[in-house]
């Protein structure tokens, strides 16, 4: 595995790849990897020739009352896990090499990212889309993998490749859970012990609801209370969001007849964590 830092060396070499017609497959993350993102590198391993890699923590993405000083890293352990997978390129950018100066255009999101976390993270979703659209530059991917933990990201990133003519397919890979359910995340880390035995009720509620719903139960504004109530009482956590929508439109369902996503985001005293399932009825 190469580690590369300079994105002159990764666009030059993502440039001679292509000319040698191979795949490149790409796996964008901001590290502290965990099964979840091996999934992903799994996938992108079986299905390319060249499996790119990213590690960056975007500032771009992070409100100003968000934990981007605290965000866990461990870049040693992360390039032990990427030589595990079989990842050929680490890319593995500064915040300088990647934003040398106050960029002078940057990518907004029109559809899909005034709510869920877009309504209790503006401009989150402009600081993916405008890092991915400047990695896809210097990566030149054929196929991209995206986890489905993160839904709306996966709908917001479809619309970016389609919207700017990416020659990119986007490849949304199912979420890896630990034994309780809780979706595994690089934040899982910051919970207390007593938070992360609480957590498991990310996963519980989303298995309720979707039970409800399936029974034909769609009174979803009592469904929603009662369910944020009991996490609320329950835990030391506060509801951030706690939504049904259809997907990937992410729109308030009128019929009961397609793909729905039942998505929440719950505060803990030391971090945000988010969850959601996909599913038919
Ligand atoms: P992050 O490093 O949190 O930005 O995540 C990088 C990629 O890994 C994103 O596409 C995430 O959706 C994906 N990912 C994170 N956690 C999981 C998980 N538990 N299962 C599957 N994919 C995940």
């Amino acid at each position: 595995m190469k580690v590369i830092h300079s994105k002159t060396e990764m666009q030059q070499l993502a440039l001679q790849l292509k000319k040698q017609q191979k795949t490149i497959g790409f796996v964008p993350t901001m590290g502290y990897l965990h099964e979840g993102h091996r999934a992903l590198l799994q996938e992108a391993r079986d299905e390319n020739e060249v499996v790119v890699l990213s590690v960056f923590v975007n500032p771009l993405q992070f409100g100003p009352n968000e934990d981007l000083d605290s965000y866990p890293r461990a870049i040693e352990q992360d390039k032990k896990a990427a030589e595990e997978e079989g990842v050929d390129y680490l890319f593995l950018p500064t915040t300088e090499e990647m934003y040398p100066h106050t960029p002078s255009v940057t990518v907004h999101v029109q559809k899909r990212a005034d709510i869920l976390c877009g309504s209790s993270r503006p401009g989150h979703f402009d600081g993916v889309a405008t890092v991915l659209t400047k990695l896809f530059q210097l990566i030149q991917p054929d196929n991209v993998y995206f986890g489905k933990k993160d839904a709306q990201q996966v709908a917001v990133v479809a619309g970016l490749i389609e919207d700017f003519h990416f020659p990119v397919k986007l490849h949304a890979v199912q979420t890896v859970r630990e034994e309780d359910g809780l979706a595994k995340s690089s934040r899982n880390v910051k919970l207390s012990p007593v938070e992360r035995k609480e957590a498991g009720i990310l996963y519980q509620t989303l298995s309720i609801a979707r039970e409800e719903l399936i029974k034909g139960n769609h009174h979803l504004k009592q469904l929603v209370i009662k369910l944020q109530e009991r996490i609320e009482k329950e835990t030391s956590g506060k509801v951030d969001y706690l939504e049904i929508l259809t997907y990937p439109e992410l729109e308030a369902p009128s019929v009961w007849e397609g793909t729905f996503i039942i998505a929440i985001a719950v505060r803990f005293p030391s971090a945000r964590l988010i969850d959601n399932i996909i599913f038919e009825l």
